[in-house]
């Protein structure tokens, strides 16, 4: 009896008085529904250039600046499904703590920045006045065990921004037809063999000749993305453009492991 008096009150003074932030744990100095400090939250800032044309993945090759049309290697080679992929930031540092805080530890109120943050991502990108807005789907497990899907939570907040009515939210035209295995540790070809056939347009008559926006929260390879955008373009959608929170930068990773196996061998090289 007591130990609940005690849990109690303990949660009406985590309620009324401010916490630690759920980032860098340093203690809140005022009450927000959001418990995350304004230094963290300004570490959050957007992808610098260059970045691919096409699927937004930061280039690192030294004439990027200068072409016209940047492109990663891959899309110069295959192209892609989508138009063009944008997202706010490199999914690292305080965006993908604030993203997980959001997905997988119950802070609702992360999900008003992150939307925030998508309609800053969509504003960069040219869509024509009509837009269909499609969050990926979950599959109907997943979103059972999570309680909600964060694409679609993030999608909502983003059309709140919109004075537009012509922007419209659909979350029944596309679903998840079964449950896809974890990406992580798969090559972008067991990626794409592991979503093929995922996705399924159950209502083609409403995509035809219209421009589809597709919504996540973080973009890895686009694998996921680009698939979704190959069914909704063989449902007869005119083109289709994805906007996502973060984008993992996957050559960021093997430029700093390049510079700092280079710098140990200039070490070695001096000893
Ligand atoms: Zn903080
Ligand atoms: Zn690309």
């Amino acid at each position: 009896m007591k130990s609940a008096v005690n849990a109690a009150s303990s949660s009406l003074f985590s309620v009324l008085f401010p916490s630690d932030c759920r980032i860098c744990h340093a203690p809140l100095t005022n009450i927000a529904s959001l418990p995350v400090c304004a230094p963290c939250l300004n570490k959050i800032v957007p992808m610098e250039g260059p970045l691919c044309q096409i699927c937004g993945e930061k280039l690192f090759h030294p004439n990027a600046e200068a072409e016209d049309v940047p492109l990663c290697p891959i899309c110069k080679r295959v192209g892609a499904h989508f138009r063009r992929a944008a997202a706010y930031g490199a999914y690292e540092g305080a965006l993908r703590d604030l993203i997980h805080l959001f997905k997988y530890k119950g802070i609702r109120p992360a999900g008003k920045v992150l939307g925030g943050l998508l309609n800053q991502t969509v504003a960069a990108i040219a869509l024509p006045d009509s837009v269909i807005v499609i969050p990926v789907p979950l599959w109907s497990g997943r979103r059972t065990a999570r309680g909600f899907n964060q694409a679609e939570a993030i999608a909502r907040t983003f059309i709140d921004f919109q004075s537009s009515s012509s922007i419209q939210l659909d979350t029944s035209i596309l679903v998840r037809t079964r449950e896809t295995a974890s990406q992580t540790g798969l090559t972008r070809h067991q990626r794409r063999a592991n979503v093929r056939g995922a996705f399924a347009v159950m209502k083609p008559a409403r995509v035809k000749g219209r421009t589809i926006l597709i919504v996540d929260d973080v973009m890895t390879t686009g694998t996921t993305a680009g698939e979704c955008a190959r069914v909704l373009r063989r449902a007869g959608a005119k083109e289709v453009f994805v906007a996502t929170v973060a984008r993992a930068t996957k050559e960021a990773g093997s430029v700093l492991a390049m510079a700092a196996s280079a710098l140990s061998g200039g070490t070695q090289g001096h000893a």
